[in-house]
Formats: C-alpha cells, sequence, structure tokens
C-alpha cells in the first residue's frame, strides 16, 4: 500500500531523480508538482505549490484600518502574483466576510496577474454600528495554469479593525501582520481630532493567506460539494474484473496516482507507443471478447480508439476526458469526443459504440472515510 507520509530530507533528495516514484530510502510516494522542472516541489496530497501559487495580499500604505462606528471604511488593498510563480495567477472572483457574516462577492476591474505582477483593489467594510474589534476576511478564488493543466484553490486573509465606538476613549490596534509595519500613533479620544490623528499606515502592510479549505469544496472549487469529498494524489486505484491480467496497469495496480499523471485506456497493449498519433503507451488496455469463447472480437474492439479514454485528478476530483472517437456511455447518456467530467460513486462507463458497448462496462465505486476518498475500484463487468 501507497499511503502518502511526511516527506524527510531523503525525498527531496530521490525527487531530483525524474525517474523516482518513490524515495529510494523511506518509500513515500514523490509527489512532484507539475512544473518541478522549475520549483522542485514535491507536494502533500491535500497541498498546493508554495512556488507557482503564492498569492501575497497586502494593505497599501496610507489606508486607515481604525474607523468609526458611523462610517464606512475604505481600504486599499494590492495582491501580488510574485515572479518566482513564473506562472500567471487568474483570480476569478474576491469575496469580503464581515465578522461572521456571508460572503460578498466585489467587483474587481482586473482578472489576471503576470508573475511579478501587482494590482490594487479597493474593499470597503460598512457601517460597523458600534465599537470594538473586526474581523474583514478577503477570500480570493485563484487559478494557476501549469504545463496546460489548471487547478483552482481559495485562499483567504483576515485583516483585523478597530472600531471605536462614540463613548471609547482609547483605539487600540492588533493588526494579523507578518512583517514589520508600522501604524501611526492613536490614542485619541476626541471624536473631531479621529480623522486627521489616527490610523495611516506608513507601510504596505502584509496579510498572511492561507488556504480557505471549507470554502473551496462549499463553492465546488475543489473536491465534491454533495458528499463532502476530495480524490487526492495519494488516492489507491484497484483494477478488477480484467479478463488478461495484462490489460491491467504494467505499474502497480495500486500505485497511487500522481500529480502529473494521466491514466490512459483504450485498445492499444500496454507498452505501445504510437507515434504517428503521438500516444504515450496505455496504462490500461481494453478490448472486447466474445463472451462464450473468450477470443478477441475484431470488431467491438475496432471501435474502441487507441486511447479511449484518460482519467486525471483536478481540483481533488477524478476526471475523466473523452479521447476516442466513437464517444463514451455515461450512466446511460452518450458523451462525445472532447468531453470531459467528474466521475462520481457509482458511476458506469462504457465505449459509445453498438459493437463494444454491451461487452464493456466500468464502474467506478469510492472508498472513503468521510473527508477523502482513499480507494477507487474500478471494476470491468
Ligand atoms: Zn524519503
Ligand atoms: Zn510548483
Amino acid at each position: 500500500m501507497s499511503a502518502w507520509r511526511e516527506y524527510s530530507d531523503c525525498c527531496r533528495i530521490s525527487a531530483q531523480d525524474p525517474e523516482a516514484r518513490r524515495c529510494g530510502q523511506c518509500g513515500a510516494p514523490l509527489l512532484r508538482c507539475r512544473g518541478f522542472d522549475h520549483c522542485l516541489m514535491i507536494l502533500a496530497p491535500h497541498g498546493h505549490c508554495p512556488v507557482h501559487m503564492d498569492p501575497q495580499l497586502l494593505v497599501v500604505a496610507g489606508t486607515r484600518l481604525v474607523a468609526r462606528a458611523d462610517e464606512e471604511l475604505d481600504l486599499n488593498l494590492r495582491l501580488v502574483n510574485p515572479e518566482k510563480a513564473r506562472a500567471p495567477l487568474r483570480i476569478s472572483k474576491v469575496h469580503k466576510i464581515e465578522g461572521n457574516g456571508e460572503a460578498v462577492a466585489i467587483p474587481i476591474s482586473w482578472s489576471s496577474l503576470r508573475p511579478g505582477e501587482a494590482r490594487k483593489f479597493p474593499v470597503r467594510a460598512e457601517r460597523f454600528g458600534s465599537g470594538g474589534r473586526r474581523l474583514l476576511t478577503l477570500v480570493f478564488e485563484a487559478t494557476v495554469e501549469i504545463d496546460g493543466h489548471e487547478e483552482s484553490y481559495a485562499f483567504e486573509g483576515g485583516i483585523e479593525l478597530d472600531v471605536k465606538g462614540r463613548s471609547d476613549s482609547n483605539v487600540n490596534l492588533n493588526i494579523h501582520a507578518s512583517d514589520g509595519a508600522r501604524v501611526t500613533a492613536m490614542a485619541s479620544g476626541v471624536d473631531q481630532a479621529f480623522a486627521e490623528s489616527l490610523e495611516c499606515l506608513t507601510e504596505d502592510l502584509s496579510v498572511p493567506l492561507q488556504r480557505a479549505d471549507r470554502f473551496e469544496l462549499q463553492r465546488r472549487i475543489r473536491g465534491y460539494v454533495e458528499d463532502g469529498l476530495r480524490v487526492l494524489a495519494d488516492v489507491e486505484l484497484f483494477w478488477r474484473g480484467f479478463p488478461k491480467p495484462e490489460e491491467i496497469p504494467g505499474r502497480n495496480p495500486d500505485q497511487p496516482f500522481l500529480v502529473q499523471d494521466r491514466f490512459r485506456l483504450g485498445r492499444n497493449r500496454i507498452g505501445y507507443v504510437d507515434t504517428k498519433h503521438r500516444l504515450p503507451s496505455n496504462d490500461v488496455c481494453l478490448r472486447v471478447y466474445d463472451p462464450t469463447t473468450g477470443a478477441q472480437d475484431a470488431k467491438g474492439s475496432g471501435e474502441i480508439s487507441g486511447t479511449h479514454v484518460e482519467l486525471y485528478l483536478q481540483n481533488d476530483r477524478l476526471m475523466l476526458e473523452v479521447t476516442g472517437q466513437h464517444g463514451l456511455i455515461h450512466n446511460g447518456k452518450r458523451v462525445e469526443q472532447g468531453h470531459r467530467f467528474p466521475v462520481r460513486d457509482g458511476d458506469v462507463v462504457a465505449p459509445g459504440s453498438a459493437n463494444a458497448a454491451p461487452y464493456l462496462r466500468l464502474r467506478f465505486t469510492f472508498n472513503d472515510d468521510g473527508r477523502v476518498v482513499r480507494r477507487i475500484m474500478i471494476d470491468r463487468f
């Protein structure tokens, strides 16, 4: 079995060998970032690459983080995609959450940050009503594309605001700061002096961001919202019911899905590389056999493309892409070539042609621990 475990130095050394699937010393599966050549990162199954995906949020110098209870407070923020990311960062949505309130989408006038690019945007905090410390949380939906493959995540960061009620005579500031940004003096109890004497940041203030796991699930950014599950890169695949043992993965049948991998299923035998169509070897061979004699059915097999289906992981979901020209039947419905969809527990697929469909079906069964899908059984029947 191949459950992932925390990496050690031995794993980072082993990962430098591009052929190594596991650490030569401790045996841990090496889950490389798709952009490993650039970032040299091996990832936790639930993790994102901290080099390729590293948005940074700043409160811009000059912004005030102290407010009066009866005012709306405008904050100037800046989001940065560091140069080292080397990949554009697409921001599809920004939300604000005031206190324990609902997430409210806020408009931004841009959607993409090139490596090294920074963009400003304003956020207005509503009237507070009474004094005290208030948390303004910002949530970003961000997508990174590495090597043609997109992954989306949500990140959140909290900015603490100090709201001065009418009776307050002192104002205190407490900012979640990861750097030494200072805030100018405060401590005025006099209302009209408030706006002039308090408040403005003298330099940019960094707001630490972290993954917003629950938000990712609820907003269908990652995982399966209906059952609250995620399929991660260390999921184990079991292939059962194949008539010929050589048709299931030549690699370990229980090998984890490695992040950079696609599993290819089709008529071509495992190990055959189709140079004409530039198709790498299949991982699973799909052919049709006569149910009585066991002999290969040339007609049925011929309606299965060299590579007919590809499985891959994206956004903590098992995805299926139909590459075969005859398409696929998915839970009784036709899916044409080129389409892709998330596979769910209990799904049944078959090639989309009359001579193959009745004799070759695959059922996907998920085994989960309530949070993560640990195993996926793929039964041919
Ligand atoms: Zn190791
Ligand atoms: Zn990376």
